[in-house]
């Protein structure tokens, strides 16, 4: 496995509520899989669910937890034990070394040193296989725990299985909402050492149970080996549904691990980056795995091979795809546009999806797990199904699709709305994160706008695009800054530029004035020009990362991670800074772009434990850092192009649709040659500093002149990305 033996699943787990090294899980799963897997080895296991340093294993874990702060739902665990019956967490639990735990994307194994059991694991998209060798032969036992919520379990000996169901959520699902599963084990069952317990995690010698939090232990007769495979379907739909995805997905142990492996190698091979430096290969191919295991595939597939879906808006099955566990306000800007270079069917697929999220419940997805968690400003789902139009992406309902971004733009879904229509933005002393929200919906409203003209629809085109440079409504001039302002004009007091929240989101002014991707030459018209603009922008990562709590109660994690990041106000670690340094580029000072973005790439991640900045967020920061190390980035998703950066390696081979490669060479490059002199493509001098996805999605060669010394030159402003002015 040429690209797999790079991946570090543990890359970003070295986190905590205060502190997020990459808030991340070191998931074994298939790419954008149903079912994920992961140790836990904290024993409550609520949200915070595994620790690098921790030496014990609480169970195997079932999750679809997209992030601590979204929590989990339709979770388990699955323990092994040995030795008199102990069923509550801590009984049940047995150390590990660490050192011993191989954690891959497509197999976990680890070690039990109480229950002398071995446990390893291989993923299919709706289950796994399960092999459990145990050493130790007294009492041999697996004990699902389910968590809060309603849960159902059936031990039948006849048929060697353990089915059920748990109602365990995080508050967004219909009522009958329930993940199924079912669990055949390869050796007969005992039902005499069998039986269920309930949330005193007291045992009972029933087989059957159904209440708050029933669990189950179930005595395995072990074959002479030691060695027993169990093979585990889930499902959203129900039982029989699960036992359907066991028999199709679930093979033996090996088949399944090979298989698993396969799929994860033929995703990561779509780009193949060439380096002497095996840490760089690591943290490259790490990223590019989280850039694949989230959105969670949500659909499954009936008796006659139709797509279906459980509907976690209305419940119920509904014909057709289904994604969740994502949040538009974090993947719209770097994991959705990689998608839609490197997988345009899957990712139009997708937006089917959520277009069907909208016939189910009314209203487009903002933030999906698995229901609506309605947070995070804005409606960012506007950019993304812009950006698939624009880019040519058409394999979904783009009629269904475009009716639906109407009713942001134009009808009353966006909170807020009547008042945005009538001031032109969300008055602060009426609207929490009033600047983010309405920096965000005139995106998105710029967004339908260019969607509208490609469609003929001039009066939503021209209307739409004079909303969207309503922005200037909040920007103060005197500070260079967005600032909040009330209902009756006035600007925010007191206001302290240094200040989170309020009128902003996980931000103060400094990192939040930037969200106007679309028109960055116009922000710098407010301020008297681009180098105004670029002067701000040296003041902001020069600046120390000071920053005050504000209408925060206490220092919130993006702060302090701000703070660590050595920066400036530059906070790699969220969202709203993610675009930061490509807007030098945008105002013709390329070289600015290419330091900061080099020196953001090599000191700001790793494959390591604390290896990435801030909440990780479902692909977002490492397809970040994926588009850094390529040396492209999409500033503005919904205007198809990409603003050149600084490739990290000599030569990357991104493999496209229709056996189409995409070669960007980088000669000269080196941890001190991070400037280009000058960009070829195709053999002829590249001019400007963006480049059309259309031409880009051709293949084909670009090729950059690195060098230690910025190089002199200036740019017209046709050299230049997009700006609305
Ligand atoms: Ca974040």
């Amino acid at each position: 496995m040429e690209k797999l033996q790079y991946v570090r699943p543990l890359q970003g787990t070295d986190s905590t509520f205060e502190f997020s090294n990459g808030n991340t899980l070191p998931l074994t799963c298939r790419p954008f899989g149903m079912a994920s897997w992961t140790p836990q080895t904290t024993r409550d296991g609520e949200r915070w669910i595994f620790h690098p340093s921790h030496r014990r294993f609480y169970g195997l874990r079932l999750t679809h937890q997209p992030s601590p702060w979204i929590g989990d739902y339709g979770h388990l665990t699955l323990m092994p034990t040995t030795g008199p019956l102990r069923v509550s967490p801590l009984r049940a639990s047995s150390s590990f070394d660490p050192a011993d735990l191989v954690t891959t994307p497509g197999y976990l194994r680890v070690d039990l040193l109480g229950a002398q059991t071995q446990l390893e694991l291989a993923p299919t998209e709706r289950g796994a296989t399960l092999r459990l060798t145990y050493r130790e032969r007294e009492q041999p036992r697996l004990v699902l725990s389910p968590f809060a919520g309603e849960a159902s379990v059936t031990i039948d000996a006849e048929h060697r299985q353990l089915r059920g169901y748990t109602r365990a959520d995080s508050g967004s699902t219909p009522e009958d909402f329930a993940e199924y599963f079912v669990i055949e084990f390869g050796c007969a069952i005992d039902p005499d050492s069998s039986g269920v317990f309930g949330a005193d995690y007291q045992p009972r010698s029933e087989l059957t149970a159904t209440g708050e939090r029933q669990g189950a232990y179930v005595g395995l007769t072990l074959p002479e080996s030691g060695v027993v495979e169990a093979r585990i379907g889930t499902s959203f739909i129900g039982i029989e549904q699960a036992e359907r995805n066991l028999r199709a997905e679930v093979k033996s142990f090996e088949q399944t691990r090979t298989e698993a492996e396969n799929a994860w190698e033929s995703r990561l091979s779509l780009i193949d980056v060439e380096s002497t430096d095996e840490q760089d290969l690591r943290t490259f191919y790490t990223c590019l795995y989280r850039a694949f295991l989230f959105p969670h595939t949500w659909h499954e597939y009936d008796e006659s091979g139709r797509q279906v879906h459980y509907s976690p808006a209305a419940g119920g099955v509904h014909e057709g795809p289904m994604f969740c566990d994502v949040g538009f306000w974090d993947v719209f800007r770097t994991s959705l546009p990689l998608y839609s270079l490197l997988i345009p069917d899957e990712f139009g697929e997708m937006i089917e999806g959520w277009v069907n999220f909208y016939r189910e419940s009314g209203a487009l997805p903002r933030w999906l797990s698995p229901g609506e968690r309605y947070t995070m400003p804005g409606t960012l789902i506007d950019v993304v199904i812009a950006d698939a139009y624009l880019k040519g992406i058409r394999n979904f309902d783009v009629e269904t699709a475009y009716r639906a971004l109407l009713t942001h733009s134009d009808g009353t879904v966006r909170p807020g709305m009547q008042d945005y229509l009538e001031f032109g933005y969300l008055p602060h002393d009426r609207h929490g994160e009033s600047v983010n929200n309405t920096l965000d919906f005139l995106y998105g409203d710029f967004c339908i706008a260019r969607m509208a003209r490609e469609r003929g629809d001039a009066e939503t085109y021209e209307r739409l695009t004079d909303r969207a440079r309503n922005y200037a409504l909040l920007f103060d001039p005197g500070l260079r800054l967005m600032r909040g302002r009330t209902a009756d004009g006035r600007r925010q007091e007191p206001f302290d530029p240094l200040q989170w929240g309020d009128p902003f989101c996980e931000g103060g002014a400094w990192q939040c004035s930037w969200a106007v991707p679309y028109d960055v030459r116009g922000l710098a018209r407010l301020m008297g020009g681009p180098d105004a603009l670029v002067e701000q922008l040296d003041r902001l990562f020069a600046m120390p990362a000071v920053f005050r709590i504000g209408s925060y109660d206490f220092e919130i994690h993006e702060m302090s991670e701000m703070a660590a990041g050595g920066l400036g106000q530059f906070a790699i670690s969220n969202q709203p800074s993610f675009h930061i340094p490509f807007l030098y580029a945008a105002l013709g000072r390329p070289d600015r772009t290419q330091y900061w973005v080099r020196r953001t790439l090599e000191h700001a991640f790793s494959a390591e434990p604390d290896g990435l900045p801030g909440d990780e967020d479902n692909g977002s920061t490492a397809a970040w850092y994926l588009w850094g190390a390529l040396g492209l980035y999409p500033l503005c998703p919904g205007v198809p192009e990409y603003v050149l950066g600084s490739p990290l390696f000599p030569r990357a081979t991104v493999h496209l649709p229709g056996g189409r490669d995409l070669v960007i060479e980088a000669p000269g490059n080196g941890p001190d040659a991070v400037y280009w002199q000058q960009v070829e493509r195709a053999g002829s001098a590249w001019d400007r500093l963006s480049i059309p996805h259309a031409d880009l999605a051709r293949g084909g060669t670009l090729r950059f002149h690195m060098s230690k010394e910025p190089a002199c030159r200036t740019y017209a402003e046709d050299q230049l990305p997009y700006s609305l002015t």
